[in-house]
């Protein structure tokens, strides 16, 4: 059974508003990425708006109208009551009809809007989708191990330690990639500060071990937001961290 077939009991009652539920959504869904479906769902919209056109019909030709007139008035006469529940009768036709014909055209918009309510969400998801997916393999590639970190320097230069920190003060969020670093002894790491532009104490943003080659990173570590930053600097602390930065300074660097 094709996914088409499935899905053709359920356009006709979709069409009637009379699917509910996992199946409603689960055709919504197939809605979405079925063109023949969706073809097949508005000739059935088209079809029942005609339907209901139709039974509304063209006024009746005058005769027939007179007709129709003078045989009921050759009638017996009824109470009011009963006549007024006669005409109302007469009308009942034409009012459904009209009804279902409103009914069809307001359904088959709903079922368009819907159509492309669900398309959009559906890209807006996996856009998102593809953004979460994207940050994960940066931050994955920052903090692999095995990644391969290469400092460029002027030729004749020596590699020298550096530090690059990229700090966002509005989100808090910060990255810091270490390189060239010495080696520490047992039981130490380096302290990353961060010092606030309003004179406030530096505040400690984290602590890190390079690895052999000198290298080492500080990724998204908890930080206030809206903090303003003016300098960056670094020290050598027990490995647990200090609250207040040993002096001296290793590295330092601002704006
Ligand atoms: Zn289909």
């Amino acid at each position: 059974m094709s996914m088409h077939e499935q899905f053709a009991d359920d356009l006709a009652l979709y069409a009637l508003g009379a699917l509910q539920g996992r199946e409603r959504a689960e055709l919504q869904a197939h809605l979405t990425q079925c063109a023949a479906c969706r073809r097949e769902l508005q000739h059935l919209c088209g079809d029942m708006g005609l339907l209901g056109l139709a039974t509304m019909g063209p006024a009746p030709p005058p005769a027939a109208r007179n007709r129709l007139l003078s045989a009921l008035a050759k009638e017996p006469r009824l109470p009011m009551v009963r006549k007024e529940a006669r005409r109302w009768w007469l009308m009942a036709p034409a009012t459904a009809a009209i009804v279902l014909a409103v009914v069809s055209v307001l359904f088959w918009r709903q079922n368009n809007a819907l159509r492309r309510d669900l398309a959009q969400q559906l890209t807006q998801s996996r856009q998102n989708q593809a953004e979460v997916e994207r940050a994960r393999e940066v931050l994955a590639l920052l903090s692999a191990p095995d990644a391969m970190r290469v400092t460029l320097v002027a030729t004749n230069a020596k590699p020298q330690p550096q530090g690059k920190a990229i700090y966002r003060p509005q989100t808090g969020s910060l990255v810091f990639l270490a390189s060239n670093f010495a080696p520490l002894p047992p039981k130490k790491a380096y302290e990353l500060w961060m010092l606030p532009t309003s004179g406030a104490p530096p505040i400690p943003v984290g602590v890190f071990k390079p690895d052999a080659r000198g290298s080492a990173s500080v990724l998204m570590p908890p930080l206030p937001k809206e903090l303003e930053a003016k300098a960056f600097a670094i020290t050598i602390e027990p490995e647990t961290g200090s609250l207040t930065p040993t002096m001296p300074i290793m590295l330092a660097g601002g704006q």
